[in-house]
């Protein structure tokens, strides 16, 4: 059996909801989860990077190939009389980073540190194509320098996918370290151009990365908000169908709940022609113990009958239900008359071990029970209601001859002991 939500964690679970209806109802513009729900929310988008990121990875390359290629065959002569080495210091490592973004990223550890590998990486890439722009200063390659690392500023925002303020940090510190590395390195530095086209392309950019992330945020809300509700409503059908299924008082299988498996279980038994047994059970002068002991008296002593009988079934199969008021049934599938005795004579014996007191009751000085036994032949041609019906008749036989003890119906198949 499934285990009921603890209190704590359907506390757990209101929470969250309020949570998620207030932000879904106030949408704010910038907003954390709180911590437990943010780390997955991490997770998710680490999960998903990878995913454009393994799934683009051809276009990456070809992307990569073709800036590779055209700064070779057309800026070649322009970057300096020692483009070689350029083109090692710059182009190789960048694509060394793009190759250890696309197949690192698959080694578990990567994975789990994600972005804190990917910001040095990219940081690195980031640098280097900013000396290009450095070297370059007023010559045709500068455009094409510039635009390479725009779109590497793209991508690096879009596929890596820090958070927003990450990214913008992330941002800063390439600008710094760019020109650090610059001026470190001799390199002439046009601040105002430098400034102008890192500031316009970068905000565009850093606003793009955050209005995604504002509308996954949202995204990952809703998605949560309909996996609770999915899991309330299969938790309030289970407790809908307990209900149903029930008696509250005595927590056995109700009438209903007896009716549904006695019908499949009749079907089967008549199609293997197995024997099929019912027993109908009602305690004796049960208005009289309740007129004597009152109501609550006698719903305890009920409860106690219910445990007993539940106590009396030994095979799996067997099924006791409380068919109303002060009644209750057994079914016995797959057992023949003989069996149907053993059982009817053990409720009986195991309600006389309970020896409730019972003054008012005319066979004995605690509560007793009478029981009907009906067992259908294997090739009988019987209905299921027409068996509860020979149930009742034998019961009732039971109650004319004195009560504190069980009836076989006549019909029954006859291989009961003299
Ligand atoms: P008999 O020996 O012929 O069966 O007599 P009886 O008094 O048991 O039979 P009768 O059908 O006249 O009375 C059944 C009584 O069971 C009447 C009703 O008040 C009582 N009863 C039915 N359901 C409940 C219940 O859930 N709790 C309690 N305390 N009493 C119940
Ligand atoms: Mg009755
Ligand atoms: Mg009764």
């Amino acid at each position: 059996m499934r285990k009921d939500h603890s209190v704590e964690e359907l506390a757990e679970r209101r929470h969250t909801l309020a949570y998620i209806r207030l932000i879904l109802s106030r949408r704010p513009i910038f907003f954390k989860f709180p911590e437990r729900m943010e780390a997955q929310f991490l997770e998710k988008r680490v999960e998903s990077s990878l995913f454009y990121i393994h799934s683009g990875q051809w276009l990456l390359l070809l992307m990569f190939s073709v800036i590779l290629g055209m700064a070779w065959v057309y800026f070649r002569d322009l970057l300096s009389a020692n483009h070689f080495l350029l083109f090692k210091s710059v182009y190789f490592p960048v694509g060394a980073a793009i190759l250890f973004i696309l197949y690192g990223s698959r080694l578990p550890w990567v994975r789990r540190n994600f972005h804190k590998v990917m910001f040095p990486v990219s940081l690195m890439q980031m640098v280097l194509i900013q000396q290009h722009i450095f070297m370059s200063e007023g010559n045709a390659y500068y455009d094409y320098a510039v635009y390479n690392e725009m779109i590497t500023m793209l991508l690096i925002a879009l596929g890596l996918r820090f958070s927003t303020p990450v990214l913008l940090l992330f941002y800063l510190t390439a600008a710094g370290a760019g020109l650090l590395t610059a001026v470190t390195l001799g390199f002439p530095v046009n601040l105002l151009a430098f400034t102008y086209y890192y500031v316009l392309y970068g905000t565009v950019i850093i606003a793009l990365a955050a209005i995604t992330e504002r509308q996954e945020r949202f995204a990952f809300l809703q998605e949560l908000l309909a996996k609770i509700q999915g899991e309330e409503l299969v938790r309030l059908n289970r407790k809908l169908d307990k209900i149903a299924h029930e008696d509250a008082l005595t927590g056995m299988p109700n009438r209903r709940s007896f009716d549904e498996v006695a019908e499949k279980e009749f079907d089967r038994a008549m199609r293997d022609r197995q024997p099929f047994s019912v027993l109908l059970m009602d305690v004796d002068y049960f208005k009289r113990y309740n007129d004597t002991y009152g109501h609550a008296a006698g719903d305890k002593c009920l409860q106690a009958i219910a445990r007993a009988l539940q106590e009396a079934l030994m095979r799996p199969a067997d099924m006791g239900a409380r068919y109303g008021g002060e009644e209750f049934v057994v079914l016995l599938p797959n057992t023949p008359a003989r069996g149907a005795v053993q059982v009817a004579e053990r409720i009986l014996r195991w309600v006389d071990n309970l020896q409730i007191p019972h003054e008012s009751s005319a066979v004995a000085e605690h509560v007793t029970v009478s029981i009907g036994v009906n067992t259908l032949a294997p090739l009988g041609q019987n209905t299921l209601k027409e068996a509860m019906k020979q149930a009742d008749e034998a019961l009732y036989e039971a109650k004319g001859s004195g009560r504190h003890c069980f009836r076989m119906h006549p019909q029954s198949s006859a291989d009961v002991p003299a």
